[in-house]
């Protein structure tokens, strides 16, 4: 369930992603305004308008007008009078044809409007290339999945990165948790992050067939920090018609029975939540596109040219580092500089995990959050934590940061051996999430630096005029683990103009226009 509690999306890959398809389940009335897809043949198979007059609505041919290519056809078995004059309504050009299979007629069409409106920009415009060479500056999280899901749409790329190997600043803790979250208004953030932890898990899963020791996907308990029984979160979930395979409320023994350990707290319990290991999923995505992507490490990107519809990368140097018809921006707060003029608010905030052996400490079997976090033992180590600390650019481990999660770990756990260990001989591990002010990834295209702007819609954001060929995958948050798969597979329609897996509403939500938008509307 990736959208509104009536709308879901699902995508099937066929041989090696090279056939994919991607099913809208709900009501087409629902679902029409919100496909964000360019269409080369609608088929059109809703019964006869008599028998089923709700699939004809004139909502329908306006959203077929709306994502109909240049030259789009239509076939339809019905040849009724209403379908002929809605296809017509909506720039068609309609002629009967000799039907088959015992039909003596069909209807079909070819996409021929008298006008088309300049305000709304061709998805395939703003793309790179159907096909084409990407290079992705960032072998995090971001830009590793993002070389995945550009492999899935059939482009290559290299991936280049200013450390020696993939995942070794934010993406290289040794395990963190994914899941989804509950809220009562049910708004566009809580909607991204269930579409995104429900696709990470079903993207893992895959992953986790190659190589089990990536992570588990055995659920996650958010213990609720306001204090509500076990009812209360219940009653809210019927509030908001959530099944019970993506949350549930626990009371304390059921949440104890789920973690096998005693916990104290009512909880949320994710069934398809879980833990990872991001720098070994990092190599996953990068090994999942195979021969389509190739790293290059001690490679920093210090700016970028454009010639031709060609893109090319100079290091410090000035030296040629990689070209392409593309570039993603997958490099965390740099972006912001190699996108020259970005102004998205975005900010670090420093975060420190620790690390203790686990021998002699009761750790939950599935990973336990709420005022930090708890994992269940990764090769023989307790991990938790982690600080959240804006304006601290602070690189080492402090004993401070240390005792901060020590007591984090013994409040979710009720266990009083937390206490006992010494903050001074504890491993740990810092790094830096790129925040922006609305919780909320950035994706998409680059628009056009603000002066070219001026005078051009921008009151949606997907009326934003962009750099052709220039995309960006970064603000990752606390949740680069839920958000990387669904987040590179939305880029990958960027570049790619291919339909986007994701409702219209929601790709406004995330894309990097958004902050443009939102400063013209307040003028
Ligand atoms: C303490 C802590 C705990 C966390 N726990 C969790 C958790 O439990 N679950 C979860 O989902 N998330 C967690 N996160 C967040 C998660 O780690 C991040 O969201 C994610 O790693 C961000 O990935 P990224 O690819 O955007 O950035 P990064 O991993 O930082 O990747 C960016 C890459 O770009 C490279 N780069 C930068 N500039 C250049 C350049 N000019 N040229 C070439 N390369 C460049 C860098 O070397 C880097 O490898 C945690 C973060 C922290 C700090």
């Amino acid at each position: 369930m990736r959208g509104r509690r009536s709308r879901r999306t699902c995508i099937l890959s066929f041989d090696d992603g090279q056939v994919q398809l991607l099913l809208c389940l709900g009501d087409a009335a629902a679902w029409l305004p919100e496909i964000v897809a360019e269409v080369d043949a609608f088929y059109l198979d809703g019964f006869t308008p008599a028998k089923n007059p709700q699939m004809w609505d004139p909502r329908l041919f306006k959203a077929m007008g709306r994502m109909a290519a240049p030259g789009a056809t239509a076939a339809t078995w019905s040849t009724a009078r209403a379908v002929k004059d809605g296809l017509r309504t909506a720039g068609f050009e309609v002629a009967k044809q000799p039907g088959v299979g015992g039909k003596f007629e069909i209807t079909v069409a070819r996409h021929a409007p008298r006008f088309v409106p300049k305000a709304w920009p061709s998805r395939r415009q703003a793309a790179a290339k159907e096909r084409g060479h990407a290079v992705i500056i960032g072998a995090g999280l971001a830009g590793c999945a993002s070389a995945w899901a550009l492999a899935e749409q059939g482009w290559t790329c290299t991936v280049i990165d200013a450390r020696p190997h993939p995942a070794q600043e934010t993406s290289g803790n040794p395990a963190g948790l994914f899941h989804g979250i509950v809220n009562p208004q049910d708004g566009a953030h809580a909607r991204f992050n269930r579409a995104a932890a429900l696709e990470a898990h079903q993207v893992f899963a895959s992953l986790l067939r190659d190589d089990p020791t990536l992570g588990q996907l055995d659920g996650l308990l958010r213990l609720d920090s306001s204090g509500r029984n076990a009812d209360q979160l219940r009653a809210q979930l019927v509030a908001t018609g959530l099944p019970t395979d993506y949350v549930q409320g626990v009371d304390a023994n059921e949440a104890s029975t789920l973690a096998g350990m005693r916990l104290h707290q009512a909880a949320w319990f994710y069934p398809s939540g879980g833990w990872m290991r991001p720098a070994a999923l990092c190599r996953a995505f990068l090994a999942r596109a195979g021969g389509k992507a190739a790293f290059v490490g001690n490679a920093r990107a210090h700016e970028l040219h454009q010639a031709d519809g060609q893109w090319l990368v100079r290091g410090m140097d000035g030296q040629a580092i990689a070209s392409g018809d593309a570039i993603v921006l997958a490099n965390g707060g740099d972006a912001l500089r190699l996108a020259a003029d970005a102004a998205w608010p975005m900010q670090p905030v420093r975060g420190q995990i620790s690390l203790a052996s686990a021998a002699g400490l009761a750790l939950p079997r599935i990973p336990v959050a709420g005022s930090g976090y708890l994992l269940p033992a990764v090769d023989g180590t307790a991990i938790f934590g982690a600080t959240t600390q804006p304006d601290d650019t602070d690189p080492t481990c402090r004993d401070e940061d240390h005792r901060h999660n020590l007591s984090q770990a013994e409040r979710l756990s009720g266990d009083a051996a937390w206490s006992t260990l010494s903050a001074a001989k504890l491993q740990g591990r810092v790094g830096w999430r790129w925040v922006t002010d609305d919780r909320l990834p950035v994706i998409g295209g680059v628009p056009l630096p603000r002066p070219m702007l001026e005078g051009t819609r921008l009151d949606q954001p997907r009326f934003v005029a962009r750099q052709p060929g220039l995309f960006v995958f970064t603000g990752l948050a606390s949740r680069g683990i839920t958000w990387c798969a669904l987040g590179a597979q939305v880029l990958a329609a960027w570049v790619t103009g291919s339909p986007a897996p994701l409702e219209a509403s929601l790709i406004d939500a995330v894309d990097v226009a958004r902050f443009a938008s939102r400063d013209a509307r307040r003028g």
